[in-house]
């Protein structure tokens, strides 16, 4: 990058929504001043067209499943199992891979796709049709030959129906990986996030492929990589790894499931299915061993939580970590969903990383069936979480969601509808941004950390642009508005778009 660049935009900000000036002077990839009316005669002058904020980072997202989102059909049109089925079979590729179907929409909820549905309509390919919330799938015949299910816990495969839970799904969706390249789906994925103005991420639960992906691109890939290795991945590393855009920094454990599943643990039965409270996946103990291993060995602890049994294990697991050692900031909680009051203060008073997804919001407007009304009420309280002084930062989780940061910032400022988006719980365009930027990127660490720096002299030129202005826009405009990348920054070749 040969000589000064001048980016004149209709106003450049802070993480805080402070508004430093109209310009910004960046020279070798680095941002060298934030000012009014920087006037450099030398210096190539771009128009950006929108306002200039630090760079996006989303703090939880599955990179290479991203990668492979794109890969596969969107089942989420689908009204009958034979839908999921006809779908499926129109998918190009080896593999015919769908995802994001869903029984909540299906003309008969009661009645799931099988294993002969799908054999029916894709009988001469490996099939694999995810739920909408990555924990549940169908499989037809030929897949389910080619996985290896043996030394699960019970009741996670169905062999007679095809249908999967949990690490069955985790272990499909490996054998289907398998079949793709990683480094295309790497790629992939890197590229469409630096274009939507995502310029670092948290992957967590990556796979040995992702990992041996990275190795290969990593440093060259637009976004920067902070990954979370699986359990089983993590035994196989001897510490740390990483270069300089890229860095295994954490583990991500799984202490229950899915609220769609119902296997999210919850302290008293579903309010649709009083049979089951979910499941139990790691207790305090287990967490408490783990945490205290991964500290020891270098490593960062992330662990999922979705029901407020989770989350009570979570808590007592985490809190005994600290004590024995474990530095707060090391630690993170993955979605909190449902949290009472009594545990928003002990997760503050403990100071982990909260990390939440404002998507949820508008996805889970079956909630108050699944939860009844007293407990919906307490699902995803992002207020009173930034109230209480959580360490709040936000993700997508995608492909769980859509990575777009704009869908993620409206929901947050409840630009959003239904029982799951209560608006006592929405945040200001000011605490959103803040999150999104900083305090994601310190959450996830590593190389993303990097980004916290925000637009200070020095820090690396990538930038997130936005057709409004976030922090004084009507909600009306805020509708409309988008979010892209603007990079500069030094030794990588995919320079974003526009430039
Ligand atoms: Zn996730």
């Amino acid at each position: 990058m040969a000589g000064d660049i001048l980016l004149e935009a209709l106003g450049v900000y802070s993480s805080t929504g402070e508004l430093l000036g109209d310009s910004v002077l960046v020279r070798n990839g680095s941002i060298v001043r934030v000012g009014v009316g920087v006037n450099i005669a030398s210096a190539r002058r771009v128009r950006i067209g929108g306002y200039l904020l630090p760079p996006l980072v989303d703090a939880h997202l599955h990179l290479e499943s991203t990668g492979l989102a794109r890969s596969s059909v969107d089942l989420s049109g689908a009204k009958s199992p034979e839908d999921v089925g006809r779908m499926l079979a129109a998918s190009p590729g080896p593999v015919a891979l769908g995802r994001g179907w869903n029984q909540e929409e299906f003309e008969d909820s009661q009645r799931l796709p099988t294993r002969k549905v799908l054999d029916h309509y894709v009988p001469d390919r490996p099939a694999l049709a995810v739920r909408v919330c990555g924990h549940m799938a169908v499989a037809n015949s030929l897949l389910l030959r080619m996985v290896g299910f043996e030394g699960l816990k019970p009741g996670l495969v169905d062999l007679e129906r095809g249908l999967l839970f949990e690490d069955a799904v985790y272990r499909s969706l490996e054998v289907v990986r398998g079949i793709f390249s990683a480094k295309d789906l790497v790629v992939r994925a890197s590229k469409m996030l630096s274009e939507a103005g995502i310029w670092g991420v948290s992957s967590m639960a990556c796979s040995g492929s992702e990992m041996s992906a990275l190795k290969s691109v990593g440093d060259n890939l637009a976004v920067r990589v902070s990954c979370y290795a699986s359990l089983s991945e993590y035994r196989r590393l001897a510490g740390p790894i990483g270069g300089v855009r890229w860095g295994v920094v954490g583990v991500k454990l799984f202490s229950d499931g899915s609220l769609g599943a119902r296997t999210a643990l919850l302290r008293s039965p579903y309010s649709d299915d009083p049979a089951t409270s979910g499941v139990e996946l790691l207790g305090a103990r287990e967490i408490e061993r783990l945490a205290t291993e991964f500290t020891a060995r270098g490593f960062r602890t992330s662990i999922h939580a979705i029901g407020d049994k989770a989350l009570d294990n979570v808590l007592e697991g985490l809190e005994k970590a600290v004590s024995a050692g474990a530095r707060p900031e090391d630690l993170r909680v993955e979605h909190a969903s449902i949290a009472w009051d009594e545990q928003i203060s002990r997760l503050s008073r403990l100071g982990v990383w909260v990390v939440v997804q404002p998507r949820f919001r508008v996805s889970d407007w079956w909630v108050d069936r699944r939860l009844g009304p007293e407990r919906a009420s307490r699902v995803y309280p992002f207020r009173t979480m930034m109230s209480a002084g959580a360490r709040l930062a936000l993700s997508s989780d995608s492909p769980v969601e859509p990575f777009d940061p704009s869908e993620t910032f409206k929901a947050a400022i409840g630009l959003c509808n239904g029982p799951a988006c209560n608006p006592s719980e929405s945040l200001s365009p000011k605490d959103t941004i803040k999150l999104y930027t900083e305090n994601s990127a310190l959450a996830s660490a590593g190389p993303v950390a990097v980004l916290s720096r925000g637009l200070d002299r020095e820090s690396p030129a990538v930038f997130t642009a936005s057709n409004k202005d976030p922090f004084n826009s009507t909600r009306k405009e805020l509708q409309e508005i988008k979010f892209w990348g603007v990079g500069l920054e030094r030794d990588w070749t995919g320079l974003a778009s526009g430039f």
